[in-house]
């Protein structure tokens, strides 16, 4: 342990997806500057392994690290992700997408979607998706990389990975080792704490004692140090999101390779399909209260697509989060921090954000009350609007039934009811700092979703009827030429894996 106050000796507890990409960005951040990290994690309780599908912020975690695309994508076995289609989720029977990047094209300024709701008001206009270039890409089943300037439909395009995280957490660690990062492998028994608190070690089941500066909680749903040792405390939001159990299964791969997600809502929450290089992933979220596991087993198998490769595994969680997630001289990352259901596949997006701040908030010294106390409103905001965003999946729904029910008539935060009642009102979407999601997500939820607004940007008049017609029709014409150009998603695949 170091002399005073300094933190030299950096301790990540837990080796899942939170705590290899936390070792692989500080051992990058800290190169050189002399400081230790040391990860433990106990091969015998394993990883949860289940984190598969990813936001576009991904990339910036890859591309800070300097990581090739192409290694990446041959490593974790993984694929190109335009967005998420979401089936029966307003009402048995119909679909939408939650594209990544942008609809239409740019419109000096003003959002694209006020146009659109000005031909939806006067006549004539069609379904929001018909002017999304990431839709119109993945539901051909092709993708490209983005691309070309404002006027052109593929700069318009976002895009994410699915990707093995088991995989990933693997490739990390060979990242990570290859700048210093030193693997204990042990199960961790005991959290040390000194007089005033703070932790000062972890002693594993053989013996031996890891002392450290500063700590990063990467445990998983347990939070051993910082709930079992710090008591940090819990926030539970199951009364906004009830899902509290999933089942997931991996099936064998399937043709065509599809660029995106899939949610399908069911009678007691939804199910994902997820398609990587080698298999598919499947899973069904669902509330314990509204169906049995057992039940929610059996519609999970008897609804797949393909031949299972594993049995089905169960998992419980309690969504919601940890009330400090930097308490004294450590810090939660991953699921020790909290969880939110993988509707909108945040959590991995959650890990990277929470290293990224951590980055930035790094302190000189162990006490660092006013880093703390940012780092924590940070995450807090981040959190909450996360929260928000998949709460506007359930509430704004027309399906039957017991579940979707609840959903509907629960009272909801008032931000979000504030912000529901603003597009209503004006077709305006305000995004605060923080907010990961765009204009664009959260317009597609939205609408896909059913709501209806009343009203528009004034701008969208200076425009006639026919010639804002003629517009958006030139528009959706040239993405869906542009479209039909694309390669498809496996060559796409296979063309930047064999790059160099
Ligand atoms: P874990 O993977 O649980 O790792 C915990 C680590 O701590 C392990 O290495 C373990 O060995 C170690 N450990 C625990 N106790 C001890 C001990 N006593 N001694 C030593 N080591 C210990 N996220 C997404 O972004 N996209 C998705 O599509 C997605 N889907 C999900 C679906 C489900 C059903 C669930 C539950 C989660 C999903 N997630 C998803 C979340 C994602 O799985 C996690 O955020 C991610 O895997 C990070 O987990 P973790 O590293 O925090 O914890």
């Amino acid at each position: 342990m170091s002399d005073g106050s300094i933190i030299n000796r950096i301790v990540i507890v837990g080796g899942g997806t939170a705590g290899w990409m936390a070792a692989a960005a500080l051992a990058h951040a800290f190169e050189g500057a002399g400081k230790t990290v040391i990860l433990v994690e106990s091969e015998a309780i394993g990883i949860i392994g289940v984190g598969e599908a990813t936001i576009p912020e991904i990339l910036k975690f890859n591309a800070r690290l300097g990581i090739d695309e192409a290694d990446f994508l041959r490593e974790t076995k993984a694929t190109f992700k335009l967005g998420i289609e979401f089936d029966g989720w307003r009402r048995e029977g119909e679909r939408y997408f939650h594209p990544f990047g942008a609809f239409g094209l740019d419109m000096e300024g003003i959002a694209f979607h006020h146009f659109w709701l000005k031909a939806c008001a006067e006549g004539g206009s069609a379904p929001l998706e018909t002017y999304s270039m990431a839709w119109q890409a993945a539901r051909r089943g092709r993708f490209v990389h983005p691309q070309g300037g404002p006027q052109s439909p593929l700069s318009s395009l976002g895009y994410a990975y699915h990707f093995d995280a088991a995989l990933y957490a693997a490739f990390l660690r060979r990242f990570a080792e290859g700048l210093g990062v030193v693997r204990r492998e042990g199960r961790v028994v005991e959290v040390q704490q000194a007089a005033d608190g703070d932790i000062a070690g972890v002693r594993l089941a053989d013996g031996r004692i890891i002392e450290g500066d500063f700590f990063i909680d990467c445990t998983g749903f347990i939070g051993l140090l910082i709930e079992q040792a710090l008591r940090s405390g819990y926030e539970d939001w199951s009364s906004w999101l009830p899902c509290d159990s999933a089942v997931a299964v991996p099936c064998e791969r399937e043709e065509p390779l599809s660029p995106y997600t899939r949610s399908t809502a069911r009678e007691a929450g939804w199910q994902w399909r997820i398609p990587l290089q080698h298999r598919v992933g499947n899973g069904y979220v669902y509330s314990s209260a509204h169906i049995s596991h057992q039940e929610a087993e059996d519609a999970l198998m008897g609804r797949l697509e393909g031949t299972a490769l594993a049995e089905p595994r169960r998992l419980r969680f309690a969504t919601g989060r940890r009330k400090d997630c930097w308490k004294r001289n450590c810090v939660a990352v991953g699921l020790s921090s909290g969880f939110l259901e993988p509707l909108e596949s945040t959590s991995i997006h959650l890990i990277q954000s929470a290293i990224t701040k951590l980055i930035t908030l790094f302190p000189s010294q162990k006490n660092s009350e006013g880093l703390r106390s940012e780092f924590n409103a940070l995450m807090e905001e981040e959190f909450v609007t996360v929260r928000d965003f998949l709460i506007l999946h359930y509430k704004v729904n027309q399906r039957a039934g017991p579940f979707w029910s609840q959903v509907r008539d629960m009272p909801i935060p008032d931000r979000l009811a504030a912000k529901i009642a603003l597009f209503e009102e004006t077709g305006r979407i305000v995004r605060r700092d923080h907010d990961i999601f765009s204009e664009s997500s959260w317009l597609a939820v939205a609408v896909g979703q059913g709501l209806t607004p009343q009203g528009r940007h004034p701008i969208s008049d200076v425009i006639g009827h026919d010639a804002n017609l003629g517009r958006l029709s030139a528009i959706r014409d040239s993405i869906w030429r542009t479209a039909d150009a694309l390669p498809t998603h496996a060559d796409a695949l296979s063309a930047t894996m064999a790059r160099r």
